[in-house]
């Protein structure tokens, strides 16, 4: 026919968004799982209504409610490090917005729903152990307290298959091919400006920024004259304040690319992500990542490094005055990371406020943590479940297994006088600093190791223990008898060791 066929890959111009039509996932469908808060908190859908054919076929990508349009979102990026030129929604369409209950607006959008104009070497699917990942990670890390996109639901297909390559096999395979639904107020990222920069269309840029401030930053008036420097400004604050929360809770993200920085601060793209188990500083969870650009300790660096180009991408709307206003709170945002990643880790330990030489105390655990291979998570809840008094009693730290391995290193002792003494001079009891603790050190994460036992039930149809996560990540801070008896928190399996993901997915 005379229609355009829209999904296959090209260079789009001066656009943001694309119209786009699903290719839904064929054959036999499962419902894997849903979020349920997701559902009822945020789509206003009782959980019941999971279970029909209509929405799993919605979910699938095969029908819209009427009159409704899907879109694909134009974007570049910077990936590891060099400009990759126009990405975008590769395998991702944007149901629209939905207004809850609430008056909060949500965009759905579907991740695995097929090809696109930005589909580039992809086939526009996802399979069944990323969905998974992707849907579990996000909803954990949302009770865990870091800001991030959400997901509703999970389908897969028993018989829509695609080709992968998977980590450390180095041959292809054939996997099923799933879509989940996410949710995120919006979808813009910072390359989302960064395209219309290297494509030189500033007036597009302009209206993008326009709607970008108009929709989702209150706080910045239409009319302000230094409105895009605002915009600037809430982008870095937000992206900063999500990366201390990951230094907090040992979450590495992996391919921090600058097109998978969400313009409003939210942990975006799970691919190949890990939580720290043994801490080191250097952990990179990502096979792909050789140079380790962006292993754990290097985030807060690299956020920055991405809000630089982000100014730069800006730069056609600004005037010169007003770059220079973005260049001179460089050193600001360093210093404002740093010191906020210093809260969070004193948080951790029961202090509440700053001063000189909690930098040091800080460090100094992490050092000896380094030294005996101590657990990221557990380490610091244990030092929560124990009273102070008791942190040089040999019978109390075999008792807590990943205490009894910090606890080893030499400089042990001198560590617990100095986190005495800094108790001491804050003034809080016991008491009240193990349940402050308790409250920022979370009993479980989704480690690889947990996600993996999931992902291998899962490719046989039994959906129970993806099911049961998404309840036990609801409340990682609270003990929860089931997880307690599958060793959430105790020692990692040993096959876990060293376990690593590719981008593959
Ligand atoms: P990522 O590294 O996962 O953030 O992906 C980079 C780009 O590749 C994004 O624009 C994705 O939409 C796209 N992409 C990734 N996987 C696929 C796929 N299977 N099919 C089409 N596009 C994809
Ligand atoms: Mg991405
Ligand atoms: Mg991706």
């Amino acid at each position: 026919s005379d229609e355009p066929k829209y999904n296959v890959p090209v260079a789009v111009k001066n656009s943001v968004f694309s119209k786009v039509p699903t290719e839904p996932l064929i054959g036999k469908l499962h419902l894997v799982c849903t979020s349920e808060d997701a559902m009822t908190d945020i789509l206003d859908l009782h959980p019941e209504v999971a279970e029909t054919e209509e929405f799993i076929d919605f979910v699938a990508g095969k029908y819209l409610p009427n009159g409704g349009l899907t879109v694909c979102h134009r974007y570049g990026g910077y990936q590891f490090g060099y400009w990759a030129d126009q990405l975008g929604d590769g395998r991702a369409h944007i149901l629209g917005e939905y207004i809850n209950s609430k008056g909060e607006s949500w965009q759905p959008q579907l991740k695995g729903s097929g090809e696109t104009p930005y589909s580039r070497f992809g086939d526009g699917r996802a399979v069944l152990r990323s969905s998974i990942r992707e849907m579990i990670a996000s909803e954990a890390c949302h009770y865990l307290g870091i800001p991030t996109t959400r997901a509703a639901a999970l389908v897969v297909s028993d018989d829509h298959k695609v080709w992968r390559d998977r980590a450390y096999c180095g041959t292809m395979r054939e996997e099923r091919a799933a879509v989940v639904m996410r949710l995120a107020p919006a979808w813009y990222r910072l390359g989302s400006f960064e395209i219309l920069l290297k494509r030189n269309e500033p007036h597009t840029m302009k209206q993008l920024a326009d709607f970008v401030i108009k929709h989702h930053f209150p706080d910045v008036a239409i009319d302000d004259p230094d409105k895009y420097v605002k915009l600037y400004l809430e982008v870095a604050y937000r992206n900063l304040d999500m990366v201390a929360t990951w230094q907090g809770l040992g979450f590495t993200h992996g391919v921090l690319n600058t097109d998978n920085i969400s313009v409003l601060g939210l942990t975006i793209d799970y691919g190949p992500f890990g939580f720290v188990q043994h801490y080191y500083e250097h952990y990179v969870p990502n096979t792909s990542d050789d140079a380790g650009r962006y292993a754990f300790n290097k985030q807060p660096g690299i956020i920055l490094w991405n809000l630089e180009k982000f100014a730069e991408a800006l730069a056609p709307i600004l005037t010169d005055d007003q770059k220079k206003k973005i260049n001179d709170i460089r050193a600001p945002l360093e210093a404002y990371v740093r010191e906020k990643i210093t809260q969070t880790y004193l948080n951790k330990l029961g202090l509440e406020q700053c001063r000189d030489g909690d930098a040091a105390l800080v460090k100094e655990l992490l050092q000896l943590m380094q030294q005996t291979m101590a657990d990221f998570t557990s380490t610091f809840r244990q030092l929560a479940e124990v009273e102070v008094s008791q942190l040089l009693d040999a019978t109390t730290l075999e008792s807590k297994w990943s205490l009894a391995k910090v606890s080893k290193a030499s400089q042990w002792g001198q560590w617990v006088q100095k986190y005495r003494d800094r108790l001491e001079q804050e003034k809080v009891s016991d008491e009240n600093r193990r349940t402050r603790m308790l409250k920022v050190n979370p009993l479980y994460v989704p480690s690889n190791w947990i996600l993996q036992e999931a992902i291998a039930d899962a490719e046989k149809n039994d959906f129970g223990k993806v099911r049961h996560l998404l309840k036990i990540f609801k409340n990682p801070y609270e003990v929860n008898e089931e997880a307690e008896k599958l060793g959430y928190s105790s020692q990692p399996p040993n096959w876990s060791f060293g376990l690593k993901l590719s981008c593959s997915s």
